[in-house]
């Protein structure tokens, strides 16, 4: 269990899966760049919250709720829980029934390649799980293009993976030591990419650590 001190956006975990140097850019030398792309993301998540309460039969809305997870050591807020009136799940007030949570993330483009969306949602379902003490198996993304949703089940290889993304980046904040830029096509499509110089840095470590490799062969001349 960590400390409040300790705990980490949960943000930061789709930083370290696009790219781990561009998590330690974020959050530990506290980089931050707004492109066209973040900005949208923003404005649209600043809707989400601000949205009226809204219930349905079955179903109650919360927006905006606060969140976090001592055990691996997460914090942040969710854009809409849902909860089902199910079979299982925590009592409401003025609401009669057990009612199982239900996270709902707003995206503003379509689903991304790889595992960066879900494995944010599934820390939110791991967090609502440890506050509210019940099982969270299903949330579900709202894409703005196309618009739709998709529902998404945390199973045990996700729920794993998202742990372990979690303890790679309290390794990362405890070391501080920002990971190197390794050049590829997702660079393009960062927000930090003037900041990391992703061509630049990577060529500079290359020639640093070919400098360090002949430093070391010249003592080992100057032993024989
Ligand atoms: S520019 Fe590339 S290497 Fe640098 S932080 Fe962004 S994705 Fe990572």
């Amino acid at each position: 269990m960590l400390t409040e001190d300790q705990l980490i956006p949960i943000s930061a975990l789709q930083h370290y899966v696009f790219c781990p140097r561009q998590c330690g850019l974020i959050h530990l030398e506290q980089f931050w760049s707004e492109n066209r792309f973040t900005a949208e993301g923003r404005q649209l998540h600043e809707r989400v919250h601000e949205a009226d309460k809204e219930n349905r039969p079955g179903v109650r809305i919360v927006r905006g709720l606060p969140i976090r997870s001592y055990r691996l050591g997460l914090v942040g807020q969710a854009d809409v829980v849902e909860f089902h009136l199910a079979d299982q799940g925590i009592p409401l007030s003025e609401a009669d029934g057990l009612w199982q949570p239900f996270p709902v993330e707003y995206k503003r483009g379509k689903p991304k390649l790889g595992k960066c969306d879900q494995v944010q949602l599934c820390a939110q379902a791991i967090c609502l799980e440890e506050m509210l003490n019940t099982d969270v198996p299903n949330g579900a993304f709202f894409y703005g293009k196309p618009r739709r949703r998709t529902e998404v089940e945390f199973t045990k290889d996700l729920r794993n993976y998202t742990e372990e993304i979690a303890r790679q980046i309290h390794l990362l904040l405890d070391q501080k030591r920002t990971p190197t830029a390794a050049y590829s096509k997702k660079c393009n499509s960062c927000s930090l990419y003037e900041r990391c110089l992703p061509k630049t840095t990577g060529i500079k470590k290359k020639i640093d650590l070919y400098l360090a490799k002949a430093f070391e062969e010249s003592l080992g001349e100057d032993d024989s």
